[in-house]
């Protein structure tokens, strides 16, 4: 074993997941040094096991009790500014580094682009897999290039912005699961400039807040206690956020929905063939906002949440998202597709 990771077996997940399920991996890597990942995957420690990285586990469902594979976790946590100029700068942040720390990182240093961004779980380079987004952001419109170990030509390698195929809560790092090993991100953010105030909620909160201007400090400020409100906090009841993906679907099927419940959110897409509907007003809408079977349980604050009471195990949990995506798929013909990765089982309704 090489002092730039360590190993453990047998490992306990449960401080791994924000679903706080207990689950064991056969072996726990923690990554010091990214350079280290060629002889990392190279040690018999590891020999014929799958591998999958854990950054904070907030978006990852472990559906059985144990994985029988090494997780790798990355703890390489630095940033700096690379370069700059009058009006931005490109900023080096290593996986390890903790989301929400970085937004405030950036903030001190005058920096603005990841302000809508703040109070999301997690670590940095999990950012990129699913292209993460709240309050009219995405991490796509910061980033220049990802940094990457790719186990299929067993070489790092960096992906520039075009090259990560994002999308909606999607990117190429998602769709080849385990492929890419990101180990930095390169972000360009911006020195000034008008703040992001598109989303719905965030100019009223600004007004709550004493009609405070909307610099990038305000605004993320603004994010955080509107957060707090809406979302349980993992800290208090296991939960992943989000559970479903909001759909995209046809906009003729948008259309007739509409028609029938006029108050279903409807947003536009990029495509004008498609509209992206709201899983939360769905899900609440088929009567699941509350409901509780034993440990298992769909949020009373958001009906998009799924939350562990207790001690649900993830297989309960998989049974409940699984009957309410077979619910909304009977009540409005419209397939929910999970958001968490489901590690451990398929999720087939
Ligand atoms: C309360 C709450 C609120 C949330 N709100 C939002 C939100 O507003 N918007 C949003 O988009 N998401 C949200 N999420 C989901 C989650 O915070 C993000 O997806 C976050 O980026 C996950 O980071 P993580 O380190 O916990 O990744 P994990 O959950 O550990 O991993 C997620 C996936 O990324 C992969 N992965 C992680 N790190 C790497 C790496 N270095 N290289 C390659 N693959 C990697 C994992 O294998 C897994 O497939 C929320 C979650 C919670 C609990």
């Amino acid at each position: 074993m090489s002092a730039a990771y360590s190993l453990a077996r047998d490992a306990s997940l449960r401080a791994w997941n924000t679903f706080r399920l207990e689950a064991q991996a056969a072996v726990f890597a923690t990554v010091h040094d990214a350079a280290a990942l060629p002889a990392l995957l190279a040690d018999p420690a590891l020999a014929g096991l799958p591998t999958m990285v854990l950054g904070r586990g907030s978006n990852v469902l472990f559906a059985a009790r144990r994985y029988e594979g090494a997780i790798l976790h990355l703890a390489c946590a630095g940033a700096r500014i690379e370069q700059e100029d009058s009006t931005h700068a490109w900023v080096h942040v290593d996986a390890g580094v903790e989301w929400d720390a970085l937004v405030d990182w950036t903030l001190d240093r005058g920096l603005q682009g990841l302000e809508n961004l703040a109070l999301i779980p997690g670590q940095a380079g999990a950012a990129p897999i699913q292209n993460i987004g709240a309050y009219g952001a995405e991490i796509a419109d910061s980033v220049v290039a990802v940094h990457c170990f790719d186990r299929a030509t067993g070489s790092f390698t960096r992906l520039d912005n075009e090259d990560c195929g994002f999308g909606y809560r999607d990117s190429v790092f998602k769709r080849e699961t385990d492929r890419r090993i990101v180990t930095a991100l390169q972000l360009r953010l911006s020195r000034g400039g008008a703040t992001n105030l598109r989303y719905a909620g965030l100019p009223e909160e600004l007004a709550a807040m004493g009609g405070v201007p909307p610099t990038p400090r305000n605004v993320a400020a603004a994010v955080r206690r509107i957060r707090g409100r809406k979302l349980p906090d993992p800290a208090l009841v296991g939960n992943a956020g989000s559970f479903f993906k909001n759909p995209v679907v046809a906009s003729a099927l948008a259309a007739e929905l509409q028609a029938r419940f006029a108050a279903l959110p409807v947003f536009p897409t990029r495509d004008p063939a498609t509209r992206k509907l709201s899983a939360a007003w769905l899900i609440e809408r088929a009567g699941w906002r509350g409901f509780r079977d034993g440990d298992a349980g769909v949020s009373a604050q958001h009906a998009l949440v799924l939350v562990n009471h207790g001690a649900a195990t993830g297989q309960q949990l998989l049974d409940l998202a699984r009957r309410v995506a077979a619910s909304v798929a009977t009540s409005f013909g419209v397939q929910l597709e999970p958001e968490p990765r489901v590690v451990g089982a398929q999720f087939v309704t």
